[in-house]
C-alpha cells in the first residue's frame, strides 16, 4: 500500500471512530449569547414595487417579537403568563397592507417629532419655521406625529438583522417642513431576559427638532382580551405637563398630587379615570362626560441615562412590563378615540380602550417651550434615545 492511501485511510477511520462523540458534543453545547436571539427575516408584501419584511427575533425562554421595515413598526410581542402561556401583548395587524394603511400608529416608530407641535410652528435662531398641519378638530391646526406621512408611512432600509434588527432612514431636507436631512436609525434587541430594546439615533445638517418615540399599544391579558381598565400602573411622576384643547402644551406643570394623575404608587387605570377634572376632559374622545387619559408625565430624575420610570401589571396574568428609557417623559393614551371601527389582529375591532398607548418621548411642543428639556439637534450632535421594555410574571 502506497504511504499516501494509509494516510487517507487513517483520516477516514479516525472520522468514523471519533464524528459521533463530535455531534453529541455539538449537540449538548448550550447556545451562546451570540446565537440569541434566533433572528429571521420573511417577505410579507410590497410597497411602491419594493419588499416589505417581516422580521422574527426569538429569545432562549420562546419570546417573540415580530417587526417590519415598513414604517418600523413592531408587529407582536409574545410574552408567557405566570402558568408559561404564550400571548401576543400589542395591538396591531396580521398583514402588510393594513399597516400601509394604519390609522394610529399601531406599534409604529414616530418621526420625526412625536406628538403635537402647536399650528405647526415654531422658531429657532430667528428664523420661523411651519411644519405640516395634521390634527387638533376639523380644521387640523396642529403638527402630530411627524405630520401628514410621517416616519411610521415609509419604507425603511434593513441595515443588517445579525443579533439585533437595525433599520435606517434618511428623512430628506424639507420633509414636512422640517430643516436638514436627517439620517435615522433603529435598533430593536431582544435579550434573553425578556428584555425587548428600542434604541433610535440621528444626525442631521441643519439644526432640526427631533423626537422619535415607539409606539406601542399594550394589552397584558392579550391582544383582543377586552380592556386595559383593570391593568395597575405605576410611574415616576409628580407632575404632567399641563395640555390646552386639543392637546398641545401651555407649558406650565401640573402636581399630580390630588389629581387622577397620581401613579406614583401601583393604582388601575380605572381607579380615576372617571373622574371630573378639567385635563382628563380635554382628553375628550369616547367618553364624554370624563374624557381620558392622554398626558405626558415627566419622569423622575431626568438626565439622559437610562432609569427605571414605570411598570404595567395585569393581575390575572401577572404579566408585568417594566419600562426604562433614557427619556424625560412618558405619553400615557388610555385608547380614548378607540371607537370600534379598526379591524385589528384575528379580524377584531379594536374597541374603546382595548390598549394602553405607552409612549417613552420628549414633551409635546417642546420647541415652543424653552423650560421644557432641548429637543433641537445641531450637526455637531448625535440623536439617542434609548427605551427598555422588560418582561416578567409576578405569582
Ligand atoms: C396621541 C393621541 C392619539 C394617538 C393616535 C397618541 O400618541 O397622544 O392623542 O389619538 O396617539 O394617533
Amino acid at each position: 500500500m502506497k504511504i499516501l492511501e494509509i494516510k487517507v485511510i487513517l483520516v477516514i477511520t479516525f472520522y468514523l471512530a471519533f464524528s459521533p462523540c463530535l455531534l453529541i458534543v455539538q449537540a449538548k453545547e448550550t447556545p451562546t449569547s451570540q446565537q440569541w436571539p434566533k433572528i429571521t427575516k420573511q417577505h410579507w408584501g410590497e410597497f411602491n414595487n419594493l419588499p416589505i419584511w417581516l422580521f422574527q427575533l426569538t429569545n432562549i425562554n420562546g419570546m417573540k417579537v415580530r417587526l417590519t421595515n415598513f414604517g418600523a413598526y413592531v408587529q407582536a410581542i409574545e410574552v408567557p403568563d405566570k402558568n408559561g402561556r404564550f400571548n401576543d401583548i400589542i395591538l396591531g395587524y396580521d398583514s402588510a397592507e393594513q399597516y400601509v394603511n394604519d390609522c394610529c400608529y399601531n406599534g409604529a416608530t414616530v418621526g420625526r417629532f412625536a406628538n403635537r407641535i402647536k399650528h405647526g410652528r415654531y422658531s429657532y435662531a430667528n428664523k420661523s419655521y411651519q411644519l405640516t398641519t395634521n390634527n387638533g378638530g376639523k380644521d387640523k391646526i396642529n403638527h402630530n406625529h411627524g405630520g401628514h406621512i410621517g416616519f411610521n408611512k415609509k419604507l425603511w432600509q434593513v441595515s443588517h438583522f445579525n443579533g439585533a434588527v437595525v433599520l435606517t432612514y434618511t428623512s430628506a431636507d424639507g420633509e414636512q417642513g422640517y430643516p436638514g436631512k436627517l439620517v435615522v436609525s433603529a435598533k430593536f434587541e431582544l435579550t434573553n431576559n425578556n428584555e425587548f430594546i428600542i434604541s433610535y439615533s440621528a444626525k442631521t445638517n441643519k439644526a432640526t427638532p427631533v423626537n422619535i418615540i415607539p409606539h406601542l399599544y399594550f394589552n397584558l391579558k392579550g391582544d383582543g382580551q377586552g380592556t386595559i381598565e383593570n391593568h395597575k400602573l405605576q410611574i415616576n411622576a409628580d407632575y404632567i405637563t399641563e395640555v390646552e384643547p386639543y392637546l398641545t402644551a401651555t407649558g406650565r406643570f401640573l402636581p399630580v398630587n390630588k389629581t387622577p394623575f397620581d401613579f406614583r404608587k401601583m393604582k388601575t387605570i380605572a381607579k380615576d379615570i372617571r373622574t371630573t377634572h378639567p385635563q382628563l376632559k380635554l382628553a375628550g374622545g369616547q367618553d364624554k362626560q370624563y374624557g381620558g387619559y392622554d398626558h405626558n408625565w415627566v419622569l423622575h430624575g431626568y438626565d439622559g441615562t437610562m432609569r427605571q420610570q414605570a411598570v404595567l401589571l395585569e393581575e390575572n396574568t401577572g404579566r408585568k412590563l417594566t419600562i426604562s428609557t433614557t427619556q424625560p417623559g412618558l405619553q400615557i393614551y388610555s385608547g380614548n378615540f378607540m371607537n370600534g371601527t379598526v379591524k385589528g389582529k384575528k379580524g377584531k375591532l379594536m374597541a374603546n380602550r382595548s390598549g394602553v398607548a405607552i409612549e417613552p418621548q420628549h414633551f409635546p411642543d417642546s420647541p415652543n417651550n424653552n423650560n421644557f428639556p432641548n429637543t433641537i439637534l445641531l450637526p455637531e450632535q448625535r440623536y439617542l434615545e434609548v427605551t427598555k421594555f422588560n418582561f416578567s410574571v409576578q405569582r
